[in-house]
């Protein structure tokens, strides 16, 4: 789609700044929904490591630039050149939106928003409910911390006891203590462990790399793990139909995909920025 709008002096500048980063969707999506809108705004991406990032941060400041969102290896990084931090980042200790308010920064996450939110639309408010989350990575966290603080009952991760996993341990104890929710931390090759795990949830979500291309073949659940009702979210987005949402479907659970969750942190985002609602059905069709 082009963009209606002509750029002119008044053109708003939105940034995105990771490497690498020029596969990503986020300018499709956010300049779709900036022009759908009729909103002055372009949405660019900025090849920024680590070693750029102070001096990118200032400049983006000193432009003036409203905000942008921040990808790897910058989503840990940031916090320190930034005036505020939302408490979820502070439990998932990653920044993907700064806002800048007249020259004040605060750094959020709305990954964990994306994925509650993609839950809501799908029928299920994640309040009083037991979530079984696979994986302890930066997806992982965001989703445990958003969770925790809109009042989740119990959340359950599973990790391999890789280096994912001592971490883990010490930021569960930071998320319960910061929120009262109840947490544990198993070996995901504890299999039993995890069937009956699963069995008692409201919530089974893959927020590992496991079922994304070219390992579209693998999934960390039997379809004898799940059961009829079960919300079974993969923030897996590629391929859109994953084998554990398929799974999913055949036993009656209720599938959602990661795409949603890629939507919604994206409109929480565009929301932070803009005051408005992002169209979701024009950002969606721009991701293709
Ligand atoms: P990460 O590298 O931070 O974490 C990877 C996680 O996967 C770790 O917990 C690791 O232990 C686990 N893992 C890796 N290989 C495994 C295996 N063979 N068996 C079991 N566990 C394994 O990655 P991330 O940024 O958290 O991303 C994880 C997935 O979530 C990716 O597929 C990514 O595309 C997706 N994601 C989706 C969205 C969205 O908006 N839908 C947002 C962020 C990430």
């Amino acid at each position: 789609m082009g963009r209606e709008l002509a750029i002119t002096g008044h053109t708003e500048l939105i940034g995105l700044v990771a490497t690498p980063i020029r596969h990503s969707m986020s300018p499709q999506m956010h300049n779709a929904a900036f022009d759908a809108l009729g909103l002055d705004y372009v949405y660019l991406v900025f090849e920024v490591g680590k070693e750029e990032l102070k001096d990118t941060v200032a400049g983006l400041k000193a432009m003036k630039v409203r905000g942008w969102n921040v990808s790897m290896p910058n989503k840990g990084d940031i916090g320190q050149y930034l005036d505020h931090v939302s408490l979820v980042s502070e439990l998932c200790g990653a920044i993907n939106t700064v806002v800048n308010d007249d020259g004040v920064l605060t750094g959020t996450s709305t990954d964990g928003t994306g994925f509650v939110r993609a839950l809501k639309e799908n029928g299920l408010d994640i309040k009083g409910k037991k979530l079984v989350l696979l994986g302890a990575g930066g997806a992982a966290a965001a989703i445990m911390a958003q969770c925790a603080i809109d009042g989740a009952r119990e959340i359950v991760v599973f990790n391999k006891k890789d280096a994912f996993y001592a971490k883990a341990q010490e930021r569960i104890k930071l998320i319960e203590e910061k929120t009262g929710v109840e947490m544990h931390l198993y070996d995901i090759d504890d299999k039993a462990l995890l069937k009956q795990e699963i069995d008692s949830a409201d919530v089974l979500a893959n927020a590992t790399s496991v079922g994304m291309v070219p390992h579209q073949d693998s999934c960390l659940v039997e379809e004898s793990d799940l059961h009829e009702g079960l919300y079974v979210f993969d923030c897996v987005y590629n391929p859109k139909d994953t084998l554990l949402l398929q799974r999913a479907k055949k036993v009656g659970a209720i599938p959602v995909s990661g795409v949603y969750m890629l939507l919604y942190q994206g409109a929480e985002s565009f929301k932070l920025w803009t005051g408005k609602e992002m169209p979701i059905d024009i950002a969606r069709k721009a991701i293709g």
